[in-house]
């Protein structure tokens, strides 16, 4: 619910808020000035470090670059921004890769610097431009590499046999495995059981050895057994009365 002050609550209490505007006021007017007095102060203008204006190809003295024409910036761009045409040129007596055009569109690109970053030899790099506004879509396609511009050749490694191998000294040879000092660590890790102390495995005692079943020859019958037999055999032929 809505409670009046009375005349001079008010009175002071606007005051003060106009106190507190002033302070304010008054703390950023001696403060250092950072507004960029455009386009009045474009010679020293300077763009902080990190800014990514559009994307060059620096050139030394010689008119010559870093780029290989590898190809890795383009396939790493996702905005296909940039085109590299090549050819294959002997040099040397070897047939290498070399570069004709380097296209930049500056109207695709969002300054994402992957391309940069998937360079290996450095060869391109942002500058600090931004005034890149033109009327014409067309004139934001650029070509990095300069008219008449090589690329920088590296120097050719040194042939193997001038390399000097390096020569192990006799003296420093490592000391054989029976004069080494043992590990401690293997030795504590070894439980001390001496073979006597290892649990014998007794024979369970139902577990005897089964003796294999020897087959007995069949008896042959003795010959009083035989004549038994023959008489017996008689009288069984013979008819009964
Ligand atoms: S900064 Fe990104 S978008 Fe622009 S050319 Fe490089 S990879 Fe492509
Ligand atoms: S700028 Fe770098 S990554 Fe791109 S083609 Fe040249 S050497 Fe390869």
């Amino acid at each position: 619910m809505y409670k009046d002050k009375g005349y001079f609550d008010g009175l002071f209490s606007g005051l003060k808020s106009i106190g507190i505007g002033l302070k304010t006021t008054m703390r950023e007017f001696f403060t250092k000035k950072i507004t960029e007095q455009y386009p009045e102060n474009r010679k020293e203008l300077e763009m902080f470090d990190r800014f990514r204006g559009s994307l060059t190809m620096p050139h030394n003295e010689n008119n010559q670059h870093k780029c290989v024409a590898c190809g890795l910036c383009q396939m790493a761009c996702p905005n296909d921004s940039i085109n590299v045409i090549s050819e294959m040129k002997e040099v040397d007596g070897k047939k290498k890769k070399v570069l004709v055009t380097y296209e930049y569109n500056l109207g695709s690109c969002m300054f994402c610097m992957l391309c940069v970053n998937a360079c290996p030899h450095g060869a391109i790099t942002f500058d600090q431009s931004f005034e890149n506004a033109v009327f014409d879509r067309s004139k934001l396609i650029k070509v990095l590499n300069q008219p008449g511009s090589s690329v920088i050749e590296r120097p050719k490694p040194a042939p193997r046999s001038a390399v000097a191998k390096p020569t192990a000294p006799v003296a420093e040879k490592p000391a054989p495995a029976a004069e080494r000092p043992a590990p401690q660590v293997a030795e504590e890790a070894k439980p001390a059981t001496p073979a006597a102390e290892k649990p014998l495995v007794q024979p369970a005692v139902d577990e005897k050895p089964s003796t294999p079943v020897v087959e007995k020859p069949m008896e042959k019958p003795s010959p009083a057994d035989k004549g038994i037999n023959a008489e017996e055999s008689k009288s069984a032929d013979a008819p009964s009365e």
